[in-house]
């Protein structure tokens, strides 16, 4: 298993991304600013003819810099909610389940490798008596990587 965090699983083609250099996340900001539909993707080979409006680089999203940017998504941040003198919320992703998969595709070890192994039944019946914290401990999640695929 290579190590976490440095390669992904195309939304497009399916297929190894091998590096961060290599990767890009692209989403739709609708009206108003609000993103959604995000993906991970091959740069260049695999982006979908421009019909996302907002891309970036994969690497930006890596990291405490990264961490960083993708919270940018969700709130404009204490700092300017004091420099606006109000706390008006940003427009949040209407699917947080689907922000939160990307989050954790980016930030957290092994979730990429064990996202596609969520689905296994042996999966399902050994965390069936889980919380919703519980799976996606470092530790957890490394174990449901290195699990074969059946
Ligand atoms: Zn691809």
């Amino acid at each position: 298993m290579n190590a976490p965090l440095t390669t992904w699983r195309c939304d497009v083609c399916g297929k190894l991304i091998e590096k961060p250099d290599d990767g890009y996340v692209i989403w739709i900001d609708s009206s108003g600013g609000i993103p959604h539909d995000f993906k991970i993707i091959h740069q260049g080979r695999c982006d979908l003819n421009g019909n996302y409006s907002c891309s970036s680089a994969l690497s930006d999203f890596l990291g405490a810099d990264g961490s960083a940017k993708l919270l940018a998504m969700l709130s404009y941040g204490r700092l300017h909610t004091i420099q606006a003198g109000s706390s008006a919320g940003k427009p949040t992703p209407p699917d947080l389940d689907e922000f939160v998969d990307l989050f954790r595709r980016l930030q957290t070890p092994y979730y990429e490798e064990a996202r596609v192994k969520f689905a296994l039944q042996s999966v399902l019946d050994d965390f069936a008596d889980h919380n919703e914290v519980s799976p996606y401990t470092e530790e957890h999640l490394r174990a449901i990587a290195e699990r074969p695929s059946e």
